[in-house]
């Protein structure tokens, strides 16, 4: 086992019950403060851990990290160094916030300095993220949505059970959990027309996703195999595909979606490592047919991981509109890797592999308004009365998600975005 993974251990930082962030989790971020520039620091509590001051006042001695290496406004550098060096990091800031542990706990100055309260902190994007792909990865949202514009008898396209299918997404327009987003224009064509108008998109939707960072580069030209995925993710956060489904049913024929999606897409700020959800490794569905050798895939590759979106309007109070888990993927996060790169695809540090809307089996266990509404025919209820189809201007949209097992919760913070008016 993981020495940080330990259940048992407990911390002299105080971590409220229900936390997402207790001592088994030691997530990676960058934030700033009134009186700090972008740096990197780790989660506990309600607390954020500076990792610029403990590197550069000896508490990560012998881990051999070059200088600088967290003075940064991105996790980049850090995650080039590989997953076995994000252990060891990790391994050694639980060790520091063990309740036992007296070097830190006992230094009243570099606590007070190197512990700063959440409330005090602003989260920042955590990756420079280098190339962005969405998969379409969970069989329940593939067979929604294929029901609703297709044909509900062939729901999935014959191509879909034999590879992950995906797209290259943008990554320019990848922001931070908290940053508002204007609504899009583009074309749509209404049903009553024979020629697209510019407007507003109507069909405003979210899509609840989970993605996941590679912390390797690889050469043009070789692959990855799905054994070897696991070295290459150094972590998950949340996510959240922006779509606008009027513009997307205009485009998408015959190469996918473009500019409904391309005008922004929220993470989390908080990347829990693949270390830190390695106790939640559940098998996946089972996969029939049969997958090609270079897909097959055995053992724990899934996470269980409850998700769930919530709605609130610019007044009113958060509803919770759908409770979803990762472990209804289908196709696993070390497949997705493989198949990405059996051509020869390279993949780069800081790479972000979004999963596609994660539905599951039951109508309020669907990713995204366009299946919570079955495409506007059934209105969503808020708990103030009002109705949703799709968002409206001033809504916010929160994704949320943790996992839980033996009285540890590894939780991924907020992943949070407000609807502006179109501009
Ligand atoms: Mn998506």
């Amino acid at each position: 086992m993981i020495s940080a993974n330990d259940p048992k251990l407990k911390s002299w930082v105080e971590v409220p019950a229900g936390s997402d962030f207790p001592i088994q989790n030691l997530p990676f971020g960058i934030f700033k403060t009134k009186y700090l520039s972008p740096v990197a620091g780790v989660a506990i509590g309600n607390h954020v851990l500076d990792l610029v001051y403990l590197h550069e006042h000896g508490f990560l001695d012998g881990l051999g990290l070059t200088p600088g290496i967290f003075n940064q406004n991105n996790l980049n550098g850090f995650l080039a160094l590989g997953r076995k060096k994000g252990r060891d990091v990790r391994n050694r800031i639980s060790e520091l916030l063990r309740h036992d542990n007296d070097e830190l706990k006992g230094h009243v100055a570099a606590r007070e300095i190197a512990l700063i309260p959440m409330r005090e902190v602003q989260m920042l994007m955590p990756v420079r993220v280098t190339n962005y792909t969405d998969f379409y990865s969970s069989e329940e949202h593939a067979t929604n949505v294929g029901a609703m514009f297709r044909d509900p008898k062939n729901a999935l396209l014959p191509n879909w059970k034999h590879l992950p299918v995906a797209y290259h997404g943008r990554a320019s327009s990848i922001v931070v959990s908290g940053t508002s987003i204007h609504r899009p224009k583009g074309q749509i064509k209404l049903p009553d027309s024979d020629s697209p108008v510019f407007a507003p998109t109507r069909k405003l939707d979210f899509e609840l996703e989970m993605a996941f960072i590679t912390c390797t580069e690889t050469k043009l030209g070789k692959s990855v195999s799905v054994d070897e995925a696991d070295d290459t993710i150094f972590g998950m956060v949340l996510f959240n595909d922006w779509s606008a489904r009027d513009i997307q049913q205009w485009e998408y024929v015959p190469l996918g979606p473009f500019l409904s999606k391309n005008f922004g897409s929220t993470i989390s700020p908080w990347v829990v490592t693949l270390d830190a959800l390695e106790p939640f490794r559940v098998e996946g569905p089972g996969q029939n047919p049969e997958v090609l050798p270079y897909l097959r895939s055995a053992g724990l590759r899934n996470f269980d991981i409850q998700l769930e979106a919530a709605l609130k309007p610019a007044d009113g109070e958060e509803t919770t509109i759908c409770r979803s888990n990762t472990k209804y993927l289908y196709w696993n996060i070390n497949q997705q890797l493989a198949h990405h790169t059996v051509n020869g695809c390279n993949i780069q540090v800081g790479d972000l592999y979004a999963s596609g809307t994660i539905s599951g089996p039951t109508p309020d266990s669907f990713g995204s308004l366009l299946e919570l509404t079955w495409n506007g025919s059934k209105p969503v209820t808020l708990s103030d009365g009002s109705k949703r189809i799709f968002i409206e201007d001033g809504d916010t949209v929160v994704l949320r998600g943790h996992a839980e097992k033996d009285g540890v919760r590894i939780g991924f913070g907020e992943c949070r975005g407000t609807i502006l008016p179109a501009v």
